[in-house]
């Protein structure tokens, strides 16, 4: 393995300095080769914080662990081995000693076969054909509320929980490929690629051979989308939809502090669209509906999804596992405001409508704010935590008036961003801006009724 740790430091420093939310850092290294079992992965990932309270273990999760094993090689604190200990496929508990507010630097290697395409979730760990995403494939450290948290995992809704950290990686690429990532890329003068990116959620990259790239620029942030070349009017409407959304939200809720988005056409299962900060993947099926000619609503409605996540989960994050609604029927409801301006809101509201009802009847017992375990084997999760979940903004909107409702998430954004923030945060944030107008419809919703 080849490092950059050196320039680690040295950006480590600066980091400080610029006085980012962020308390945590990551210096990840990623190194792959190719071989007839596929793809394999080493990794190095080194975690540094400070102990949220005082405690004798730390707690790290590869949140993919069941769809793609990771082999430990070693747990170090500098020279020191640590004990650790692998609860289950997703989770690592090291043994180490802290006072509150202690710092710790703890350095994982590890190794992760990369499965063929469709692995599992959403094949958001995967290597298709031309094309390898790699997220959460590395340790990533658990927030602390009163304890470690630590959510069940699921094969579908996102499994990720974690507080924003600053990110410097360097990615090995075999020959002929190329790495798009979280952050902003920069290609080495050995064919590497060293990323950067502060306040992250996660870190997330896809490699690439021989996809075609689209740039524009929308309110100061870059924008570049990527498709498989035969797939070009698909892959150029894919960056204009992104780059209004991108400024409609931004004039809306607050400006988006991410100096670069990339939107990446992948082969997904189960799912549209997936999002990560400055990164979003849309399945390769609806860019080729688009290429025959179908106007179908799908394909704008996800990038006007995926990018208001860059709000709701990349901003202000949520524990997606309890509580999906938080980013989840926001980010829905918020693309209704992009959908607005194409003048498709009427079909996006017939299809919320639709899809809520269906699912209603399949899951009589969720309500759109409901934990993903209470939709087993996601029945009826995408029906009703977002688009039943989109329906409760639509009727808050029509209790509180949007300019009010929107006023609302502009403090929810300014007071919570960078944090966890949860269902409750939210709820007091609206219900004060509302005088208290929005109690009904809430209780209403609550009960598992439509007002
Ligand atoms: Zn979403």
């Amino acid at each position: 393995m080849r490092g950059i740790l050196g320039s680690f430091l040295i950006l480590y420093i600066f980091c400080a300095r610029a006085g980012v939310a962020a308390e945590i850092s990551y210096e990840l290294l990623f190194e792959f080769s190719t071989g007839t079992n596929g793809w394999h992965l080493e990794g190095r990932a080194t975690v540094t914080g400070r102990a949220p309270a005082a405690t004798d273990e730390l707690v790290f999760r590869f949140f993919q662990g069941d769809n793609a094993p990771v082999t430990i090689w070693s747990v170090k604190e500098g020279d020191r081995d640590l004990p650790w200990d692998s609860v289950d496929p997703t989770a690592v508990v090291v043994f180490l000693s802290r006072e509150e507010g202690q710092s710790f630097s703890v350095t994982f290697s590890y190794a992760i076969e990369v499965p063929p395409f469709p692995g599992g979730g959403y094949g958001t760990l995967a290597a298709g054909e031309g094309t390898v995403v790699v997220a959460q494939a590395y340790p990533v450290i658990v927030p602390w509320r009163e304890g470690w948290v630590v959510e069940p995992v699921f094969d579908w809704g996102d499994a990720s929980v974690a507080d924003v950290a600053n990110y410097v990686v360097e990615i090995e690429l075999p020959p002929g490929w190329e790495a798009v990532a979280t952050g902003v890329e920069e290609e080495l003068a050995s064919g590497a690629v060293y990323v950067r990116g502060d306040n992250l959620r996660e870190f997330a990259f896809v490699l690439l051979a021989g996809h075609a790239v689209a740039t524009t620029e929308a309110s100061g942030t870059v924008v570049r989308s990527w498709f498989f070349p035969g797939h070009r009017h698909a892959g150029e409407r894919a960056l204009q939809l992104a780059g209004q959304a991108l400024e409609l939200y931004g004039e809306l809720f607050g400006e988006n502090p991410f100096p670069e988005l990339d939107v990446v056409e992948v082969p997904l299962r189960k799912a549209a669209g997936v999002e990560f900060p400055g990164l979003l993947l849309a399945g390769e099926e609806y860019y080729r509906r688009y290429e025959e000619g179908r106007r179908e609503l799908l394909f704008p409605m996800i990038f006007a999804h995926e990018v208001a996540h860059q709000w709701w989960y990349a901003q202000v994050g949520n524990d997606q596992v309890r509580e999906p609604w938080v980013d989840e029927a926001l980010a829905t409801y918020t693309s209704g405001f992009t959908l607005a301006t194409q003048g498709r809101f009427g079909e996006l509201i017939e299809f919320w409508d639709r899809t809520y009802e269906l699912a209603h009847m399949r899951n009589p017992e969720a309500t759109p704010f409901d934990p993903l375990w209470k939709f087993p084997d996601g029945e009826g999760y995408g029906g009703i935590v977002y688009s039943g979940g989109a329906l409760f903004f639509l009727d808050l909107e029509a209790a509180m008036g949007k300019e009010k409702l929107v006023s609302a998430l502009r403090r929810y954004l300014a007071e919570r961003r960078w944090e966890i923030a949860t269902g409750a945060d939210l709820v007091r944030i609206l219900m004060e801006a509302s005088g208290g107008e929005i109690e009904g419809v809430i209780e209403t919703w609550r009960r598992g009724g439509r007002p």
